[in-house]
Formats: C-alpha cells, sequence, structure tokens
C-alpha cells in the first residue's frame, strides 16, 4: 500500500467539476511525475492533495490517516509539503528568513539545526543567506523554494512545475537536487510540463486528461514506447 493513497476524488471549483474521480496509490520512497496538457487538472489534484481545495467526493489518505478535510497544516504537521508553481518564496525577505517562515512551527534550537541542514544540501543558498530573494536568479529561488519546503522535513513532498520557466541546464540541476532529496527517503511526487525530464527521475509516470488519470505506468515505459510516446508525450522517440 502506497502512503499516498486517492479514491474517486472529486473536486472542482464553483459549480465546475474539474477532477472526476481520480483514484493514485503513491509508493513510499518513490519519484512519480504527473504529466498531461494545460487546464487537464493536475495543480487542482495537488491542492485537494494538500487541503487548499476540499473535495466533494472521495478520500485523501496518508500514511493509512484519512486525511480528506483537513487543513493544509495539519497536513504539514503530517509529513506533507507542498512548493507552489508561482509565490513559493517571500521575494522581499533573505533567504534565512525565508527558511525561518518554512520552519515557524519548529522549536529555536531545532530551527537552527534545520537552517543548517538546508545550507549543507544547497551550499549556494549559504553563500547568499542574507541576499534578498527578489534579487535571486529563477534556478537559485527554486532551489529556495525546494529548501523551505524541506524544513518540516517532509515524508511527501507535492511539487507544481519545479522548472517552470527554467533553462534547459538549471532545470536539469533542479531535478538533480530532486533526484538527491528522494535518495534520502522522501516519496516525491510532481506535476511537471517538462515531461521528458522528470519522467527520466520518475519511477512512475501518471497521465491526467480532462480531470481523469488517462494512464498510469512505469516511467521508463513511457519514454520508450512508441505507441505511448506517440499518445502522451506526442513525440517519436529521438
Ligand atoms: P493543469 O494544472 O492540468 O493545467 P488546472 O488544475 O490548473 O490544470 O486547471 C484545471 C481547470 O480548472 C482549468 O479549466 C482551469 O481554468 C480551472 N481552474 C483552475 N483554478 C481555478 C480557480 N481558482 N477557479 C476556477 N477555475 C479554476
Amino acid at each position: 500500500m502506497g502512503i499516498l493513497r486517492v479514491e474517486n476524488l472529486v473536486a472542482g471549483y464553483g459549480d465546475t467539476e474539474i477532477l472526476h474521480g481520480v483514484d493514485l496509490d503513491v509508493a513510499e520512497g518513490k519519484v512519480t511525475t504527473i504529466i498531461g496538457p494545460n487546464g487537464a487538472g493536475k495543480s487542482t489534484l495537488l491542492k485537494a492533495l494538500m487541503g487548499y481545495l476540499i473535495p466533494r467526493a472521495g478520500t485523501v489518505s496518508f500514511d493509512g490517516d484519512e486525511v480528506t478535510a483537513l487543513p493544509a497544516h495539519v497536513r504539514v504537521s503530517k509529513g506533507i509539503a507542498f512548493v507552489p508553481q508561482l509565490d513559493n518564496v517571500f521575494p522581499s525577505l533573505s533567504v534565512e528568513e525565508n527558511l525561518k517562515m518554512g520552519g515557524y512551527t519548529l522549536t529555536r534550537e531545532l530551527l537552527g539545526r534545520r537552517i543548517a541542514l538546508q545550507y549543507e544540501r544547497f551550499p549556494r543558498l549559504a553563500e547568499r543567506r542574507r541576499q534578498r530573494v527578489h534579487t535571486m536568479s529563477g534556478g537559485e529561488r527554486q532551489m529556495l523554494a525546494l529548501a523551505r519546503a524541506l524544513m518540516t522535513e517532509p515524508r511527501l513532498l507535492l511539487l507544481d512545475e519545479p522548472t517552470a520557466a527554467l533553462s534547459p541546464r538549471i532545470a536539469a540541476e533542479v531535478f538533480e537536487k530532486i533526484r538527491e532529496i528522494n535518495t534520502q527517503g522522501r516519496t516525491v511526487l510532481i506535476v511537471e510540463q517538462n515531461a521528458e525530464l522528470s519522467l527520466r527521475a520518475s519511477t512512475t509516470g501518471i497521465v491526467m486528461a480532462d480531470g481523469c488519470k488517462a494512464f498510469e505506468g512505469p516511467a521508463d515505459k513511457i519514454l520508450t514506447d512508441e505507441k505511448i510516446r506517440e499518445a502522451y508525450l506526442g513525440t517519436a522517440k529521438d
């Protein structure tokens, strides 16, 4: 049984239903990527997993406990963290102040240790600890957003398009970091437009279309099987 289980999840905004009954079973300790066209409901799914959107039907369970209707901060205390695509750092604050915000629930002593741990993980952030975030590059901000989410040492990390608007070289660096974070025992669930790069770092790939799960299988199969590639990545293998 996976660390995250979703059964028949129905969610939407106002009168509009976006997710029409999604099932997921995310394996512990692995990286899973969700791909799919714009508007498929990928971000909506992440919002429902984090508690920013309460579903109309269905259940979300984390580590065997149902969390379907729990607010986001309670899910954080249970070991889930979320890095949204936008507004994932405070631009007017310094690197260190951002990390402190990420660990605001921690004791003073633990806070200091966790900040030190992020500087070990992200040496470039250590060099810039007093720098205001609005003066930093997109890649550095994304690394900071990851570091901030890791302040609570989550068991499950939800990432919404971690490489959006980054150059290929920096996107590859972000994925290298995500792999490293995963090797340290963390389960990672990623929604990503950069399907190739993300699937190469993943065990499982999930394709969403029109608010439903259209396909699920081994990530390498999506990357290498001609028919599946054509159907879901829209390109032949190079
Ligand atoms: P994806 O992440 O796959 O691109 P989204 O989950 O962002 O898809 O969006 C799915 C649908 O939900 C889209 O039609 C989008 O316009 C709609 N939607 C997203 N956020 C909101 C919102 N806050 N209010 C109303 N509709 C929304």
